[in-house]
């Protein structure tokens, strides 16, 4: 019988990371007892972190365990996994632009150039406006998040991703006070959200960042 996809983007990065760190094991260390301590944390990892899997999905995932010091085998794996991933969902055009009601000139992701399985989420900059568009689904329904984007990018932790990495300052405008002030919050994250999504290894970040951003 054939597994139906049940991966999410993040889950497929953290097996690559883990896959990557059990590869590089096997290239760089002799001794048999070192490789097989750092196999069973890996999959004590795995394990826990996807403790939401069939019996038969988790066999698969688990498939992690043969990896060795040939570069074909982590290939090989890797592109099993990403056969296993749910792809994010392609909006309608008219589904982004209901999930940013107040942005008048909208550009639209050119979706035929993506690979959707590479996204949790799904973010682009508006350069001319100094703009970052968020687009994730929660309980399949489409949501955005609009903020201005810094142009000024440094060296720092991603509130997404929690990885470090080149970020820049998002401030999205609160309620307006009642002497007419803004509130605005900032958090720091990656300038590249291609790049934040390949980082990210849970989604519990990003959504701890929606409330906060979302927060009245
Ligand atoms: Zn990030």
């Amino acid at each position: 019988m054939a597994v139906e996809p049940f991966l999410k983007p993040y889950n497929y990065y953290f097996l690559k990371k883990q896959a990557a760190i059990l590869a590089q094991t096997h290239r760089t260390v002799n001794a048999k007892s070192t490789i097989q301590a750092v196999q069973a944390q890996i999959f004590d990892k795995v394990k826990a972190t996807l403790s939401e899997l069939s019996e038969e999905e988790m066999t698969l995932v688990m498939g992690i365990t043969e990896i060795n010091d040939e570069q074909r085998i982590l290939d090989r794996y890797l592109q099993r996994m990403k056969e296993r991933v749910i792809p994010f969902k392609r909006p309608s055009d008219t589904g982004i632009k209901k999930a940013f009601p107040k942005t008048k000139k909208l550009t639209i992701p050119d979706w035929e150039r993506l690979d959707l399985a590479d996204y949790s989420f799904f973010a682009w900059n508006d350069p001319g406006q100094q703009s970052k568009f968020i687009l994730y689904t929660v309980n399949n329904k489409l949501q955005g998040i609009q903020g201005q984007l810094s142009t000024e990018i440094k060296k720092g932790i991603c509130t997404i991703c929690h990885g470090e990495s080149s970020v820049a300052l998002f401030t999205v405008k609160g309620k307006a006070n009642k002497d007419g002030h803004y509130k605005t919050k900032g958090n720091y994250i990656c300038y590249n959200s291609d790049e934040c999504n390949q980082k990210m290894q849970t989604f519990e970040h990003f959504m701890d960042f929606v409330t906060i951003v979302k927060e009245k």
